[in-house]
């Protein structure tokens, strides 16, 4: 039987260095907490020094305002703190933090000293945090924060570091993510007294040139939205810079670095479309909120943030990434060109046949009901005319033996194309040299792109195409059931399946815009991807991957001849199309040799 125990409160020390198992994983969190308080102090220089990885030494040196002599022993003590000072503040900061225990946890578990001097004082103070001691010392105004020997007074917790060498790379990602959001801070970082890094002031994209490297600011596109009560700002990366870590996601909430789910959550959504699941994006995103909109006390170390109206952040940032990846030609090669539309007589001539079947109704097509795709403020959606099916207007385009009509006087961006290698490639000339197209991959951008503007206007069903002979397949049990129960979101597709007997099925009609696929093989993979997100609670997405999964079977096929007029259209779709530079899996759809580049292929000097 268990005896109860008397009730005792814990002995502050004890309370410190619980709190510090929150407040200090690794040398890493010490890190951060020195540089939130230097920046909090305004300071514009800040040297970090560090030895064995932050677990002998950790030494942040700052310029900033300083502590007064006596205030110095308070800035050790748990909830002691100048940043906030009644509830009504805590709604209102902007500092790094305020919950005023992270000098007392830290030193509750190393051996600390704090040396500062404020402008007003002639000289520094130092304060050993083991013994109390306070000494003049020598030194500018500003702060320096010694932690030497992390967690000699819980050797257990020491137990779990990894190799110096892993703790200083993590304490280096702390710099870094600090060090990105204030590119008019200046960082010097050493360790085992070697310089390590050095950042000077400068603009954020230097900083993030310097940081994270040329690579990463030319593969990418800028951020700058207001949505609601949020401005979003910062730099995506385009999907073929995708990493298959998360290593390269930076986001702040008013300038504090934050690791939030949501956020990450609403950035990843955007780039749904254009970058296959496993796939990292990078990024670095600022996200500024009036203060009393979101928490940032929630977490001990502050890392994450509860927002007032998650949805609307998760949807703010969703967008305002979409937007940027939307605009993906490189400034030198934006369209010039106005969107290419084919001529009239062949609008009639293709428009799809009409059966009793399919009544005008679920086309689309009833006057009061106007094509949807045909607003003209959307330039995409003027593209696809329907009836003019958009995968039959590429089709035709595509097949048609007659040459296109002649190209526009300006100069098109893609250029003209010169052959096809492979049966895979399009070589195509434009002023800056050669372009090399990837046939497949791009007119699958195409269609896709063509499909869900179809699709998305209003959600009318996408135009369907009786087939003259039903195309009958086998069929397992679950795609029997799956066709009867979701034959709704079928016909939005465009889709008729219908069960003809046991054990099978057969395609009725198909996507007028994908005349070119296999019915039973769209069918089969349609059927898949239902079964697949049959539970799925986010349609939306769902029905981007059903189109993008069709795109696929309607997009042209590797070895396809395609004649010189076949292959300027396409690059003129290109032109025109969203994100046309980015297949549906985050590879590149073409890529420019420049004439540079092939000048020095072959070490000719110009
Ligand atoms: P918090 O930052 O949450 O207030 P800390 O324990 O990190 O709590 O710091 C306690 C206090 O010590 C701060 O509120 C600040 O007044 C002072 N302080 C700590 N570091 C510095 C620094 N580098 N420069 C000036 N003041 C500092
Ligand atoms: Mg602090």
């Amino acid at each position: 039987m268990v005896q109860p125990r008397p009730i005792r409160d814990l002995p502050d020390e004890l309370i410190s260095q619980i709190a510090a198992g929150e407040v200090v994983e690794r040398p890493a969190s010490v890190v951060r907490e020195l540089i939130d308080n230097a920046l909090d102090a305004g300071a514009s220089h800040i040297v970090i020094r560090l030895m064995a990885g932050g677990v002998r030494l950790i030494s942040v040196e700052d310029d900033g305002a300083g502590i007064a002599a006596e205030d110095l022993p308070r800035a050790l003590r748990r909830h002691a703190t100048s940043k906030i000072a009644s509830l009504n503040d805590l709604e209102h900061v902007l500092t790094m933090g305020f919950r005023g225990e992270a000098l007392a946890a830290v030193a509750s578990i190393a051996d600390v000293t704090l040396t500062s001097r404020t402008a007003g004082m002639t000289h520094g103070q130092r304060l050993e945090a083991r013994s109390g001691e306070i000494s003049p010392a020598a030194r500018a105004p500003g702060t320096t924060m010694e932690v030497r020997e992390l967690f000699y007074a819980t050797p257990a917790r020491r137990k779990f570091l990894k190799s110096d060498a892993t703790e200083l790379a993590h304490c280096m990602e702390a710099v870094r993510r600090h060090a990105l959001a204030r590119p008019h801070v200046a960082f010097t970082v050493w360790s085992e007294g070697r310089l390590l890094h050095q950042w000077r002031a400068c603009t954020l994209e230097q900083r993030l040139r310097d940081m994270l490297g040329e690579e990463f600011v030319s593969g990418s596109r800028e951020v700058d939205a207001t949505i609601g009560p949020l401005r979003i700002q910062g730099r995506v990366g385009i999907p073929t810079l995708s990493r298959a870590k998360a290593d390269l996601q930076y986001t702040y909430v008013n300038d504090r670095p934050v690791k939030d789910r949501l956020i990450a959550h609403g950035v990843r959504a955007a780039y749904d479309d254009v970058l296959h699941g496993n796939r990292q994006p990078a990024y670095v995103l600022f996200v500024s909120i009036a203060p009393e909109r979101v928490d940032v006390n929630v977490h001990p170390a502050k890392v994450e943030v509860r927002f007032r109206d998650s949805r609307e952040v998760h949807q703010a940032l969703h967008r305002a990434v979409e937007a940027a990846l939307a605009t993906s030609m490189p400034p030198l090669l934006q369209p010039v060109l106005p969107p290419f539309l084919p001529p009239t007589a062949h609008l009639n001539a293709v428009e799809p046949p009409r059966s009793p079947t399919i009544s005008p109704q679920r086309l689309g097509l009833t006057p009061d009901r106007p094509p949807p795709a045909a607003a003209p403020h959307q330039p995409m959606a003027a593209r696809s005319v329907i009836p003019m099916s958009p995968m039959q207007q590429a089709t035709l385009l595509y097949a048609r033996e007659e040459p296109v009509a002649p190209l526009p006087v300006e100069k098109p961006t893609l250029g003209r194309a010169l052959a096809q290698l492979a049966g895979l490639y399009i070589l195509a000339e434009n002023d800056h040299g050669l372009i090399v197209v990837d046939m497949h991959a791009a007119h699958e951008r195409i269609v896709y792109e063509r499909l869900k503007t179809a699709f998305q206007s209003g959600h009318a069903p996408l135009p369907s195409q009786p087939l003259l002979i039903p195309a009958g397949f086998a069929a397992t049990p679950t795609e029997m059931a799956c066709a009867e129960t979701e034959s709704e979101t079928l016909q939005q597709l465009g889709l008729d399946i219908a069960a003809i007997g046991p054990g099978r099925l057969a395609v009725r009609a198909s996507p007028a815009a994908l005349s070119q696929a296999d019915p039973v093989a769209l069918a089969r993979s349609v059927l898949r991807d239902l079964i697949a997100h049959e539970s799925s609670q986010h349609i939306q997405r769902a029905h981007d991957e059903l189109l993008a999964g069709m795109a696929c079977h309607g997009a042209i096929r590797a070895h396809r001849h395609l004649t010189l007029p076949e292959m300027d259209a396409l690059l003129r779709d290109m032109e025109t199309t969203l994100r046309a530079d980015q297949c549906n899996h985050g590879r590149p759809t073409w890529r420019q040799l420049s004439l540079k580049e092939l000048d020095g292929l072959f070490m000719r000097g110009r």
